[in-house]
């Protein structure tokens, strides 16, 4: 605070700077008619409170938020694919499993979800342990899938037992990426 009242250099001095600081108007990287004061904590660009998105660690403006999804869900869509690969491979393994043990039914009960849920265990494994939220899904239909074409190929129908193994695989594999460790 400038304490000498009167002197007039000082207090026009004060003025100045007021008025520097006014005429500073900031406008919206994306709206130039929009004056803002909020600036992005990721890219530090002006934005306007349309432009604002807000997150636990302040504001972001829309196309980090936006650049941030893109790179998650690019990244889940790599894990949905392997873990979709793995599991259709396990599914294409049953129908085999079960062709060998040919009439050994009963063996099915203890094969089958075992089979899917190693299948999602090594699906785990591979993707770094990460679940989108469609994990388990991904990981039930690419047995189911796996399987259905395993047994197609194999057996050239599915069976009442095929399907009844193929849903204990599934349910495996789907259980197996629901429980979190
Ligand atoms: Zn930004
Ligand atoms: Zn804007």
């Amino acid at each position: 605070m400038k304490s000498v009242v009167g002197d007039g250099v000082i207090y026009m001095d004060d003025n100045i700077s007021n008025a520097t600081i006014e005429s500073e108007i900031n406008y919206c990287a994306l709206h130039p008619q929009r004056d803002t004061e909020l600036r992005c904590n990721r890219c530090d660009r002006y934005m306007c409170v349309d432009c604002a998105v807000r997150t636990p660690v302040g504001y972001t403006c829309r196309q980090c938020v936006r650049g941030h999804e893109d790179k998650f869900f690019e990244g889940t869509l790599v894990d949905y694919g392997l873990a979709a690969a793995v599991c259709a491979v396990g599914g294409a393994l049953l129908p085999f499993v079960m062709m060998l043990f040919g009439g050994f039914l009963i063996l099915g009960f203890i094969v089958a979800p075992a089979i899917g849920g190693a299948a999602a265990q090594i699906a785990l494994q591979l993707t770094g342990r990460r679940r989108g939220r469609y994990s388990g899904y991904v990981a039930a239909g690419g047995v189911l899938a796996g399987g259905i074409a395993s047994a197609l190929l194999l057996v050239g129908g599915l069976g009442l037992f095929t399907l009844l193994f193929l849903a204990l695989a599934t349910s495996a594999a789907y259980a197996r990426f629901k429980v979190s460790i």
